[in-house]
C-alpha cells in the first residue's frame, strides 16, 4: 500500500485518511470510552437462535466447538481457555439512565433526531422495522428487550473463537456478496426468480420453519460454502460499485476484527494480552486489498458521520444529569466536526444511479440485513457482542449515506441503539488503523535494520 494512493471506490489516500485519524481518533476514544451512553450498548446477546442452521449438529454456533479447536485445552489454565475468555465480563451492566427513562413519562414511540427530546429520554419500545433499515434492530422483538452491556468492560480482542464455528459464519457471511447467484437461503435455490425480491423473500425464519427445505439448503449451503469467501474476493473487483462496496464491508469489517484480535492476543505463556505480529503478518500485512478494505470503510463510516453531524446539533442525551448530557453532546459535536474537516471522502450519490445500480438497492439492502441475522450464530458471547455492534453500526451507516437524499431536508430517524452502534463502529475502526499503523512501522523498522 503506497501512501499516497487513493484507496479505491473512496475519494481519499491512505496518508489523508491516516492523518484524520490521527486527529480524530481522541475525540472518538472520549466519546466511546468517556460517556455513559455510548459505552454501553442494548442488544439482545443471547435469546435469539441462529436462523440457518442447528446448533445441535455442533458445526457451529456453540462454544463447545470453538473450544475444541484449541490445542493441549486441558494444559491452559481455565481462566484462558476459550470457553472463558469468550465470556462476556462482571454482570450486566445497567444503563445509569435507566431507571430514570422509565420514571419519566413514555413518548409514543421513538423521538426524531433534532428534536428537544432525544430519543434515550423514552423508553425505547418501537419494533417495527423500517423500511429503509440495513440491519435487523436489536429491539426487534417485543418481549425479548435485550440488556444493556458494557463496552468498556468487554473489550474486543482474542477470545479463542475459530475453527469450524467461525469459519462457517464468515463463510455464510462473504456468500451474502454472491448477487444473483445462487446462495443459501436465498431466492435461487428457492425457486424464485432473483429480482425483485420482497422482504417476505429475505425472512430467513420463515423460510427455516418449511423443515423440508431447510433440509435441501443446508446441503446445498453445505457443498457449497468451501467456494464461497475465496470466490467472492476474486471477482469482486470485476463487480459493479455496489457490489464492490458491499463485499468491501464485510471485508473490511473482518480485518478490523482481525486486527483487534492481532493487537490484544493472549500470550498463554505469560498470561499477558499484547500486540501478536505474526498474527497481523499472516492475516493482514500480507493481504493488501484486506487493509485497502478498513481504509474503505473508515472513510464510508467518516462520511456517515460527517452527514449526521447537523442533525445531532438538537440531539438531547438524557442520561439523567444535565452536565452529563452537555458533556455527551460536546464529545459528539468533537468527532462529528472532526469527520467533516476532509470533504467528499466517499461519494454516496453514485450510488444505485447507473447501469444495474438502481434494481440493487432492495437487494443490497436486504442482504446487509441477512449479515446481521448472520451474528446470532457466532457461538462465542464476546465476539457475538461485537459482531452485532458493527453490523449495527455499519447498517445504520448505510441507511444514512443511501435513505436520506443530500439535498433532502428530511432528518434520519434513528434509534439509539443505532447512534451508539454507529459511533463505537467507527471506534472500531480508528483503533484498527493505528494498530495497522504500529505493525506497519514495527515491520517497516525491522526491514531497515537488515
Ligand atoms: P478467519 O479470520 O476465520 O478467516 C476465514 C477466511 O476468510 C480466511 O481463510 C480468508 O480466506 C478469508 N479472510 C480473512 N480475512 C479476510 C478479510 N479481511 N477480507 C476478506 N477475506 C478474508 N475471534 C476472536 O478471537 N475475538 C473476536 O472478537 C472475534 N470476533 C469474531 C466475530 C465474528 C462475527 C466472527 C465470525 C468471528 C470472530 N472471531 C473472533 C473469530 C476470528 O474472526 C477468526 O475466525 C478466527 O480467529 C480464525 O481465524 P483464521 O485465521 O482461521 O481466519
Amino acid at each position: 500500500i503506497s501512501p499516497k494512493s487513493i484507496v479505491s471506490d473512496a475519494c481519499a489516500s491512505y496518508s489523508t485518511l491516516d492523518a484524520l485519524n490521527q486527529k480524530v481518533k481522541p475525540a472518538v476514544d472520549d466519546l466511546t470510552r468517556g460517556t455513559d451512553f455510548f459505552s454501553h450498548y442494548r442488544l439482545n446477546l443471547f435469546n435469539k437462535a441462529c436462523p440457518f442452521w442447528s446448533d445441535e449438529d455442533a458445526m457451529c454456533g456453540n462454544q463447545a466447538c470453538a473450544v475444541a479447536t484449541l490445542d493441549n485445552e486441558e494444559d491452559i489454565p481455565k481462566i484462558w481457555r476459550a470457553s472463558e475468555l469468550g465470556k462476556l465480563e462482571g454482570p450486566l451492566a445497567k444503563h445509569p439512565g435507566r431507571k430514570l427513562q422509565k420514571e419519566r413519562p413514555q413518548k409514543p414511540l421513538q423521538g426524531l433526531l433534532g428534536e428537544n427530546v432525544g430519543e434515550s429520554c423514552v423508553v425505547e419500545y418501537d419494533d417495527e422495522c423500517d423500511e429503509r433499515d440495513y440491519c435487523v434492530p436489536e429491539d426487534e422483538s417485543a418481549t425479548a428487550k435485550g440488556d444493556y452491556v458494557s463496552l468498556v468492560q468487554n473489550p474486543e480482542r482474542f477470545t479463542g473463537y475459530t475453527g469450524d464455528s467461525a469459519k462457517m459464519v464468515w463463510d455464510a457471511i462473504y456468500r451474502e456478496n454472491c448477487f444473483q447467484k445462487s446462495s443459501f437461503p436465498h431466492s435461487a435455490s428457492l425457486g424464485m426468480t432473483s429480482a425483485p425480491r420482497g422482504p417476505a423473500a429475505h425472512d430467513f425464519r420463515a423460510v427455516l420453519q418449511d423443515a423440508g427445505r431447510q433440509q435441501m439448503l443446508e446441503q446445498q449451503f453445505n457443498n457449497n460454502q468451501m467456494q464461497a469467501s475465496a470466490s467472492a474476493g476474486l471477482e469482486y473487483e470485476d463487480e459493479c460499485l455496489e457490489k464492490r462496496v458491499f463485499y468491501r464491508v464485510v471485508s473490511g469489517m473482518h480485518t478490523s476484527i482481525s486486527a483487534h484480535i492481532c493487537w490484544e492476543y493472549l500470550n498463554q505463556t505469560t498470561g499477558e494480552w499484547q500486540p501478536n505480529l505474526q498474527c497481523y503478518y499472516h492475516r493482514l500485512h500480507t493481504h493488501p486489498e484486506r487493509l485497502s478494505n478498513l481504509y474503505f470503510n473508515y472513510a464510508l463510516l467518516t462520511r456517515a458521520i460527517a452527514k449526521l453531524g447537523s442533525h445531532l446539533q438538537g440531539y438531547t442525551y438524557c442520561t439523567g444529569d444535565r452536565d452529563q448530557d452537555a458533556d455527551t453532546k460536546a464529545k459528539v459535536l468533537a468527532v462529528t466536526q472532526g469527520a467533516s474537516s476532509v470533504p467528499e471522502i466517499f461519494d454516496e450519490s453514485l450510488m444505485f444511479k447507473n447501469g444495474e445500480g438502481p434494481s440493487l438497492k432492495e437487494d443490497f439492502r436486504n442482504r446487509f440485513r441477512n449479515v446481521s441475522r448472520i451474528m446470532d450464530c457466532v457461538g462465542c458471547d464476546k465476539c457475538r457482542l461485537w459482531g452485532k455492534l458493527q453490523t449495527a453500526g455499519y447498517g445504520t451507516a448505510l441507511k444514512v449515506l443511501f435513505e436520506f437524499d443530500n439535498e433532502s431536508k428530511e432528518v434520519p430517524v434513528l434509534k439509539r441503539t443505532e447512534l451508539v452502534a454507529l459511533f463505537n463502529t467507527y471506534s472500531r475502526l480508528s483503533n484498527s488503523m493505528a494498530h495497522v499503523r504500529y505493525f506497519r512501522n514495527l515491520l517497516e523498522g525491522s526491514e531497515k535494520e537488515k
